[in-house]
């Protein structure tokens, strides 16, 4: 969609409108003529407004096998619906199993730390994984669950348009690039990834097992503020 058709579709969203129709005859007829049923294109007032929409999109989800596998509730993801920065994880572990919210447990708390380093706060920031629903044992997604829920983290990049996804360690990283280079060949570069600038780096949690990756994350966030205070 070009940049004057969406502000002219924001205009309106504002205005309270929900939606266009796409059919030419449309455009031509009364009221009375138009057709009963036909294709409607939402768009939405707010970023807020259509997170919400693809929340509701995925319901009490059974698409995967994770929703008879122990998990308590979807972890849909967290924060500024209009972030220019978002993260993006692997999964929900147990304490965000509990809690309904990514990034809570001791990684997430050491997350938070390293967004208050380059001086934002947690809820200026958008934090999401690439499945919302915790593995068993906290093992890795399988393909089959990917498959399934990765459109839906999709959907939220795409109506955040975060500048910046910081995809947090080798699964998120390889997930999102598909590939299946190594997180120390990763981290460190910038990708072109849906109209943002992707950057992976180390995962916290392997913060908390290794200390001293902690400088190589440092130098990627300083870069991360770089970008973000660009533009
Ligand atoms: N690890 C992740 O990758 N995501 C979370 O939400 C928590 C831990």
């Amino acid at each position: 969609m070009d940049d004057r058709l969406r502000a002219h579709l924001d205009f309106f969203g504002e205005l309270g409108v929900d939606g266009m129709r796409r059919e030419p005859e449309w455009r031509s007829r009364e009221r009375s003529e138009r057709p009963e049923r036909s294709e409607t294109v939402a768009f939405f007032a707010s970023p807020a407004a259509a997170l919400a929409e693809i929340r509701d999109d995925i319901g009490d989800c059974t698409r995967c096998k994770l929703h008879k596998l122990g998990r308590k509730q979807i972890v849909f993801g967290v924060g500024n619906p209009d972030a220019d920065l978002m993260f993006v994880g692997e999964a929900p572990g147990a304490d965000e199993d509990i809690q309904g919210e990514p990034f809570v447990g001791r990684a997430g708390q050491l997350l938070t730390k390293i967004i208050e380093a380059i001086g934002l706060k947690r809820e200026d920031v958008y934090i999401a994984n690439v499945i919302k629903c915790r593995p068993p044992q906290n093992r890795n997604p399988e393909q089959d669950e990917v498959d399934q829920c990765e459109p839906f983290l999709f959907r939220q990049i795409d109506r955040i348009k975060p500048k910046v996804i910081v995809a947090l360690g080798k699964f998120a990283a390889q997930s999102l690039l598909r590939t299946n280079d190594p997180i120390t060949r990763l981290r460190g570069r910038e990708f072109k990834y849906r109209d943002a600038i992707l950057m992976p780096t180390y995962h916290p949690a392997y913060l908390l097992r290794t200390p001293s990756a902690k400088r190589e994350v440092w130098q990627d966030m300083k870069r991360v503020r770089d970008i973000l205070n660009e533009s």
